[in-house]
């Protein structure tokens, strides 16, 4: 049926993939991608010729003219499948321009859901799962990454970044010094991948195996919930002096 239809992919091992999935990107009409290389690697894996069907390079900075396209399509009755390079497409991935524009326009938009590194992380950390705050990729800039995990720091529940291997190392560091060097945190890596781990220890832990046993590939970090009984005694020295000084301008 006509529409857009969002098709998440694996984030590893290329099986994790639904049936549903695999219908659709078999039938669409159109098909979108943000990495068109690794949407045609994967639909060889599982046997699925594109044939004469239109594969377009899709990001949402591609810009206005190839969503148009892609707009017109599903306008004209057409179902096109949209997949991010790893994951559920949205998901600290492109996709959402496009959804929103569709959905403006009253156009059709139907899920394949599917494997996204954020839930996978959370079924194997340990941390509580009754309550999290995505939190996506922080800032890369010291200041605005450590204002941004100051926004988090009273937040009660279990915080899930995503972050690349070569900035892990500060962003932990930054992480214990704003958040609390005492609060547990799960590093989980390479998930459903050859090499998954997942290493568990308090936010000073980790910064520290940082160090020792640089982590590779790709990292989900979860911080476990704030909570005034964790709040240090040099924590509180710091925000009350940070107010004070505040108030004294
Ligand atoms: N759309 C994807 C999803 O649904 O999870 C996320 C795409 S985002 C551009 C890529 C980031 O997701 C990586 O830098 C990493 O933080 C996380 N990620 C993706 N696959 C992962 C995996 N297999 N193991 C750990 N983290 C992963």
């Amino acid at each position: 049926a006509a529409g857009l239809y969002l098709v998440a992919v694996p984030i590893g091992s290329a099986r994790d993939i639904t049936l549903r999935a695999l219908d659709i990107l078999a039938s669409a009409d159109m098909l979108a991608a943000e990495d068109t290389r690794s949407l045609r690697r994967l639909m060889d894996i599982h046997g699925i010729a594109l044939g004469d069907r239109p594969l377009l390079a899709y990001h949402d900075h591609s810009g206005q003219k190839i969503r148009a396209r892609l707009m017109e399509a599903v306008a004209a009755g057409k179902s096109v499948a949209y997949a991010s390079e790893a994951g559920t497409p949205l998901i600290a991935d492109p996709g959402y321009d496009l959804a929103r524009q569709m959905r403006d326009e009253g156009l059709e938009i139907t899920s394949a859901p599917g494997p996204s590194a954020v839930i996978t992380a959370l079924s194997i950390a340990g941390l509580p799962t009754d309550r999290f705050l995505f939190a996506g990729f922080l800032p890369s800039a010291a200041g605005a990454r450590k204002s941004a995990l100051m926004d988090l720091r009273d937040t009660r529940a279990t915080l899930v970044f995503y972050e690349s291997p070569n900035r892990i190392a500060t962003m932990l560091g930054d992480a214990a010094e704003v958040l609390g060097p005492e609060r547990q945190g799960a590093l989980c890596r390479e998930l459903t991948k050859r090499f998954e781990e997942v290493r568990r220890g308090t936010l000073s832990e980790l910064a520290a195996g940082c160090e020792t046993d640089p982590p590779r590939g790709e990292i989900v970090l979860l911080v476990d919930r704030g909570d005034s009984e964790n709040v240090s005694e040099s924590d509180l020295e710091t925000s009350l002096s940070a107010a004070l000084e505040r108030l004294s301008v």
